[in-house]
């Protein structure tokens, strides 16, 4: 098995594991507890608060663990018009937000608060201009995410966030995709609030974080106990927490998150793809773009025919989002790229880990030619197109 899709999940890092199995048999007790026993459940949480506030230069007190990136971007976007909701009712996001952020943002609309969703250009980028722009005298918060999950496209969050919080709008972004990845730190972003999640950095599943600056003074979205200094109820995933702290852990001692490993084996890929394969494009910036992740586009195909053809060769790959899969059409993402009608529904996304091989990479390049080769004899849509084509390759 080739797994390429280490944007919907990654494989939890043994050493992760092992750290977090004492705190389900040993270190057990709920350290909300005040007997010593407890002292053991709660030192292994802050120590992973702080290897975690650590990898983004934040300070301990400004982490708050949730179950997962879709948590923790509720809270950031109903939290801040729950509690800014007498100063204003604007809300800028972008149309490529992941749907935790975008569906939040539907919600509020039907309670009455105005939602300005940035369209983005083909090269999927937010244009900070236009956040600018779109800022009003009510706007109380922006939310733009640092790495796009489909197409891996890095966002100029800190410009964004420079311009929102000279007018006292507050900043969020969704880093899922960023956290472990690539350089965050919240100081240069200039953000009151980031969300991040363990499964995208090899650790366990059903485990996040917000990040929230001290002194935004945003309110707690679930009603319950104590727990997180009052901010976020219900009883600590310890192991979760262990986990998520070492799996930081383990990113901050890497060379530069391995990315130029990363990078090179995605630049391969890429290279032989479009060398090799006709009427192909690369979605995104190619630049500005997380160094595992590539999206890829072929023309007159479908992406789920091509995913389960690559499944039977034992490739793991994705159409787009993990949380879209099974949704058939076009992606949000996708169709703000505006890219040409043809290309639009054939589209695939690879995520590469620092696990994966160019051996790997090579083999996948050869799937897909014999894959694209085979679906396109049989599709009478892509001998016209072929015909019609003026260049016999299309790369972007
Ligand atoms: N935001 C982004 C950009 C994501 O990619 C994801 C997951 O794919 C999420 C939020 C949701 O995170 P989680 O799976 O931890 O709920």
């Amino acid at each position: 098995m080739i797994y390429l899709d280490n944007a919907a999940t990654t494989a939890v890092d043994d050493t992760v594991i092992k750290e977090m199995l004492p705190y389900f048999t040993m270190e057990y007790a709920n350290p909300s507890e005040i007997y010593s026993y407890a002292t053991g459940a709660r030192k292994g949480m802050n120590s992973a608060r702080k290897y975690i506030a650590d990898l983004i230069k934040a300070d301990m007190t400004e982490i708050y663990f949730t179950s997962g990136g879709t948590e923790s971007d509720n809270w950031a976007v109903k939290g801040a018009a729950y509690t800014l909701n007498g100063k204003g009712k604007h809300i800028i996001t972008s149309a490529i937000e992941h749907h935790a952020v975008i569906n939040s943002c539907k919600e509020l609309e039907k309670s009455g608060f105005d939602v300005t969703y940035i369209p983005v250009g083909r090269d999927g980028i937010v244009e900070p201009e236009s956040v600018r722009k779109a800022m009003r005298s009510d706007t109380i918060l922006v939310s733009i995410m640092l790495a796009n999950n489909e197409i891996g496209t890095i966002q100029p969050v800190s410009e964004i966030a420079r311009m929102a919080r000279e007018r006292g709008i507050w900043v969020h972004t969704d880093a899922v995709q960023a956290f472990g990845n690539i350089d965050i730190d919240v100081n240069k972003l200039n953000v009151d609030m980031l969300s991040a999640s363990a499964h995208k950095c090899h650790g366990p599943k059903g485990m996040g974080m917000l990040y929230i600056r001290n002194g935004v003074k945003l309110l707690p979205v679930m009603s319950g106990g104590k727990q997180e200094r009052a901010m976020r109820a219900g009883t600590e995933n310890i192991p979760g927490i262990v986990g998520f702290g070492k799996a930081a852990q383990l990113c901050r001692e890497k060379d530069n998150y391995n990315s130029e490993y990363i990078t090179k084996l995605r630049n391969h890929f890429i290279k032989r793809v479009t060398d090799e394969i006709e009427h192909v494009m690369v979605n995104g910036s190619i630049d500005k773009r997380l160094p595992g992740n590539v999206s890829f586009s072929f023309a007159c195909l479908d992406g789920e025919t091509i995913q389960i053809q690559l499944d039977m060769k034992g490739i793991c790959c994705s159409t787009g989002s993990a949380c879209n899969a099974g949704v058939s059409g076009m992606s949000h993402v996708i169709a703000a790229l505006n890219i040409p009608e043809e290309y639009s529904f054939g589209t695939l996304r690879f995520t590469i880990s620092d696990i994966n091989t160019r051996k790997e990479i090579d083999y996948t390049v050869e799937a897909l030619k014999e894959v694209v080769k085979k679906l396109r004899s049989m599709s009478a849509k892509y001998k016209i197109y072929k015909n019609a084509c003026t260049k016999n390759k299309t790369i972007y």
